[in-house]
């Protein structure tokens, strides 16, 4: 290769995606030209914004299965998120039961909802919201309880113990489609057919699978699902959340009141250039998915097998069938993740570890599949996208190989696994 890369290489694509510079095109007249408010019925400048939102609602739409009704546009997969777990117990919790079913390995915006509404501090915050006291929802001040299921060690959740922790009050499951730090997908439509076989609502974070894997809300028996702008090559600070209109009519309390938007479910005025970009975001995404997909899981599989065919002692996280194409989660035994990190740093990529104010936190994701504290921490996310090159896979592999060897001179336990000594009485620490 003679061409020069240009560093450093992007390569933290469930982070965040650069927007496509087609979903720019798209956009940009709405900022200055055709800047109206969607909501003023009585001008044109009104009307076409209102025309461009119902469109990337269309888009929206018909690129999941769904109807243009069924498509609320929000701030992004956490507000998404947020709203529907929240809006699903205000709405049904007083009624049908307040107890919800999810992951220990979901998105922050999953457990930090679920985790907020079974703590009694909720109770003011909620009742002074939507004036839910009055129906009398809010007794012993806990809204929810939370079962917070265990994942397999290749993470995906076995259905069997996902029926067992039904229980007649059950009200929601939320369990995403594809996982943000180990790409496994989960098996939707089983998940979906088993919970409208037991009148539960099915809710899924589908913000790194819409445009990476095909999702059909209607086949998969989807009633709720989230979708986020900036992980599709679209805007930061839009997303969408599907909620289902029949067989079951889904209602959702509100989070946030004012104009009655969005079918009284989101209030306030729509960003109509961040909407645009997320309709041609997503219709751009799903058109080109087959072929996509295709080739970042060659990139993936190249990079898997370059490093494997290199490197002793290195293990992928999560299964391998049942994962994101563009999505490499691999622990280095005996090289110390931070560390690995800085020595790579022309590649950007993520660590197994999350900064905490005091100290490194090993992902709790991975504490979830099982994986050792020590080895958590040599983890590197590895997320390529769609304007990842083939170079770019080569050096990255090369880098990384190099990195890892040289870490590993330093590394007397190392030197014992080589030589076959049992380290299993040996208590290995990273740092
Ligand atoms: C990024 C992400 C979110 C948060 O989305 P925002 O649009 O950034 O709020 C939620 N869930 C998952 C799985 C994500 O990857």
């Amino acid at each position: 290769m003679s061409l020069k890369l240009e560093l450093p290489i992007y390569m933290d694509n469930h982070a965040t995606t650069p927007m496509d510079p087609r979903v720019l095109d798209a956009m940009l007249p709405y900022f200055t030209k055709k800047f109206g408010n969607p909501a003023s019925r009585n001008h044109a400048f009104g009307w076409e914004a209102e025309k461009a939102v119902e469109s990337a609602r269309e888009q929206i739409a018909r690129a999941i299965n769904a109807d243009p009704k069924e498509i609320i546009f929000t701030s992004g997969a956490t507000e998404s998120d947020n709203l529907a777990i929240e809006g699903a117990i205000g709405m049904y919790g007083a009624t049908k039961g307040r107890h919800i079913i999810t992951l220990k390995t979901e998105h922050k915006a999953v457990l930090d909802t679920c985790k907020h509404l079974t703590s009694a501090g909720a109770e003011g915050e909620q009742g002074d919201k939507a004036g839910q006291t009055a129906k009398g929802a809010l007794a012993k001040g806990v809204l929810a309880e939370v079962t917070f299921l265990d994942v397999e060690k290749n993470g995906l959740v076995d259905l069997k113990k996902l029926e067992a922790a039904m229980r007649p009050d059950t009200v929601l499951v939320a369990i995403m489609a594809a996982n943000n730090e180990i790409g496994v997908v989960q098996d939707i439509a089983a998940i979906g057919k088993l919970c409208h076989e037991r009148g539960v609502l099915f809710f899924t974070d589908a913000a790194q699978a819409v445009g990476k894997v095909a999702i059909d809300v209607k086949a998969m028996n989807i009633d709720i699902m989230s979708i986020s702008g900036h992980k599709v090559y679209g805007p930061k600070g839009v997303g969408a959340l599907y909620v289902r209109r029949k067989s079951p009519r889904v209602r959702l309390s509100p989070l946030i009141h004012g104009g009655g938007h969005e079918r009284g479910m989101r209030s306030g005025t729509l960003p109509t250039p961040l909407i645009v970009g997320l309709g041609a975001a997503v219709e751009l995404a799903v058109r080109e998915l087959p072929e996509e997909s295709r080739r970042l899981r060659a990139l993936r599989d190249r990079l898997w097998n370059g490093l494997r065919a290199k490197l002793d002692h290195i293990y992928l996280n999560g299964d391998y069938e049942n994962r994101l194409p563009g999505n490499l989660n691999v622990s280095f035994a005996y090289v110390e993740g931070e560390a690995l990190m800085m020595a790579i740093k022309d590649i950007a990529v993520s660590s197994g570890s999350a900064c905490t104010s005091a100290s490194l936190e090993p992902s709790y994701v991975l504490k979830a599949l099982g994986i050792g504290e020590d080895l958590a921490h040599t983890s590197i996310r590895y997320g390529i996208g769609r304007f990842n090159t083939e170079a770019e896979i080569d050096f990255t592999i090369d880098t990384t190989v190099k990195a890892v060897q040289r870490l590993r001179e330093m590394s007397p336990l190392y030197e014992m696994a080589k030589e076959g000594i049992d380290l299993k009485s040996v208590q290995w620490s990273g740092h």
